[in-house]
C-alpha cells in the first residue's frame, strides 16, 4: 500500500478503501509507517472526517491490532460502561461490582488520568497491592469467576489505539469525532461486549463543552456500536459540577466504598444506579427502567455489590488488611486544610474544571502520560450547589503534601466555590438518553 497516496486522497476529501485503512493501522502499529506520515494522515482525517464505512473499518482494524477477549458460553451478558471523563467521576468503581452482583460479566478495561481528568486505574492503584495489569487470559478467568475485573490495556490489547492516541495527543488531533469514536469503540469491541452504556459528559470540565457536541459523539458511538453488534446506549450528563464530594485518587476510592455501603453522595449513587439500570433494560434483564433502577438500588442497599467489590479486590491482589486499615485511619499522611465559608448563603457554583486543576497541581494528576502521581492528595467534604451554608462552616477539605501546596490550592479553590444570598435552580445531572 502506498501510504503517501492514501494521505493525499484523504487530504483531498476522498474516501479510503478497507484495504487502505487496514494497512495504515497495521503498518503504523508494526512501526512500518513513521510518525510524520501518520500525523499527516490523522490531521487529514481531522479536517475531512470519515464516512460511516471508513469509521467502521478504522475501528475494527484498531480492535484487531491485538487480542480480542474470548469468553466461554455463559448466560450472563458481557457489559461495560465508558465515560468520556470528568472530575470526581468514580462511577466505574462501584458500578463494576454492582453489575457483577446483578448477574453480568464485566471486563472493564480502563485508563489513567491525563490533564485534569482522573483515571480509574490511578484510583485503584491507591489500594495497597491492587494489580491493574493483567494478561488477557487472566482477565477472562477473573471475569468468569468473580463477575468483574477492572484493569489496564496491556501491549497485547488494542496496541493501535495506544500508539495512535499518543500521537494524537501531541499533534492536536484529539478532538475529532471519528477518531474518538474509533478509539473508544475499538477498546470496547476488544472486550467482546453484548451491551455498552456510554456516559457522554459535557460542560466546563468535560472534553465536550456543549450538550450538542456530547450528543454528536454519543450518536456516532451508539450507531457504530450497534452496527458492530453491541447493544449501545448513551446518557448525556452535566460535568460543570464534580460528581460526589471527593476528588483525588484515594479519596475517590473511599467515597466509592461509601456508595457501595449505600451511604455515599446522592449524585454518585444516582449515576451508578442509572448506568446499571440502562444495562439491565438493554439486555432484557428488567422490563423497564423503573424496575431496573429498583433492582440496581437494592443491590447497593443489601450489600451484594459491596461483597462483589471485596471479591474483586482480593482476586486482583489487594492487601485487604492494609486496605481496611487505610479506610479506617481518620486522615491520610498528608496536610489536611479546611476551607470555611466567609458568609451565610447558598452554594450556587462548584466549578469542576478549577477543582480538576487544583488536584492536578497538588500532584494527584499528570501532565505527561507516564508521570508519577501522589495518590493521597485531593479534596473532600465538598459542598454541592443548592446547599445552604453558614459563615464559618466547612466548604471543602484540601489534602496536600506540603503547607505551601495547600496554600496555593486554597486560593484556587476559593475561586471555584460561589456562595450567594439566594439559591439558584440546579442543573440536572442526567439530561438526555441517546438510543
Ligand atoms: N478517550 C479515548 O479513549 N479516546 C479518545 O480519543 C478520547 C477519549
Amino acid at each position: 500500500m502506498n501510504v503517501l497516496s492514501a494521505i493525499e486522497a484523504k487530504r483531498d476529501g476522498a474516501a479510503l478503501s478497507e484495504a487502505q485503512l487496514r494497512a495504515i493501522v497495521d503498518d503504523f502499529t508494526a512501526g512500518r509507517i513513521p510518525d510524520c506520515q501518520m500525523s499527516a494522515f490523522l490531521m487529514a482525517v481531522f479536517f475531512r472526517g470519515l464516512n460511516p464505512d471508513e469509521k467502521r473499518t478504522l475501528t475494527l482494524a484498531m480492535r484487531d491490532s491485538g487480542d480480542v477477549l474470548s469468553f466461554p458460553d455463559d448466560p450472563r451478558p458481557i457489559v461495560d460502561k465508558h465515560s468520556t471523563g470528568g472530575i470526581g467521576d468514580k462511577v466505574s468503581l462501584p458500578l463494576a461490582p454492582l453489575l457483577a452482583s446483578l448477574g453480568f460479566r464485566v471486563p472493564m478495561i480502563s485508563g489513567r488520568g491525563l490533564g485534569i481528568t482522573g483515571g480509574t486505574l490511578d484510583k485503584l492503584e491507591s489500594i495497597p497491592g491492587f494489580q491493574t495489569l493483567l494478561p488477557p487470559e487472566r482477565i477472562v478467568d477473573l471475569v468468569q469467576s468473580t463477575g468483574c475485573v477492572i484493569c489496564g490495556q496491556t501491549d497485547r490489547m488494542i496496541p493501535a489505539d495506544k500508539k495512535i492516541y499518543a500521537l494524537r495527543d501531541v499533534t492536536a488531533t484529539v478532538p475529532s469525532i471519528p477518531l474518538i469514536t474509533a478509539s473508544i469503540l475499538s477498546k470496547k469491541l476488544a472486550e467482546n461486549l453484548d451491551a455498552l452504556i456510554l456516559d457522554a459528559k459535557f460542560g466546563a470540565a468535560a472534553f465536550m463543552k456543549s450538550i450538542d457536541e456530547a450528543r454528536e459523539l454519543a450518536r456516532s458511538i451508539v450507531d457504530l456500536g450497534k452496527e458492530c453488534g453491541v447493544n449501545t446506549r448513551a446518557i448525556l450528563t452535566d460535568m460543570n459540577t464534580p460528581i460526589g464530594r471527593a476528588a483525588g485518587n484515594w479519596l475517590e476510592v473511599r467515597e466509592s466504598v461509601a456508595c457501595l455501603e449505600s451511604k455515599g453522595p446522592n449524585d454518585l449513587r444516582e449515576l451508578t444506579v442509572e448506568c446499571a439500570a440502562h444495562l439491565l433494560a438493554q439486555t432484557g434483564k428488567a422490563e423497564n427502567l423503573e424496575q431496573a433502577r429498583n433492582k440496581a438500588a437494592a443491590n447497593l442497599a443489601n450489600g451484594a455489590a459491596l461483597a462483589k467489590w471485596n471479591e474483586m479486590l482480593e482476586a486482583q491482589g489487594a492487601d485487604m488488611d492494609a486496605f481496611q486499615a487505610k479506610l479506617a485511619r481518620p486522615e491520610p499522611p498528608v496536610v489536611v486544610r479546611e476551607l470555611h465559608s466567609a458568609r451565610d448563603g447558598f452554594v450556587t457554583r462548584c466549578d469542576a474544571r478549577v477543582l480538576g486543576e487544583v488536584i492536578r497541581d497538588l500532584g494527584g494528576g499528570r501532565l505527561k502520560p507516564d508521570a508519577a502521581i501522589h495518590h493521597d492528595v485531593g479534596v473532600d467534604d465538598l459542598v454541592k450547589p443548592g446547599e445552604k451554608i453558614q459563615c464559618g462552616e466547612v466548604m471543602a477539605r484540601i489534602h496536600a503534601v506540603t503547607q505551601a501546596e495547600a496554600d496555593v490550592a486554597e486560593e484556587e479553590l476559593k475561586q471555584a466555590i460561589e456562595i450567594s444570598p439566594e439559591p439558584v435552580e440546579c442543573a440536572s445531572l442526567i439530561c438526555e438518553v441517546v438510543e
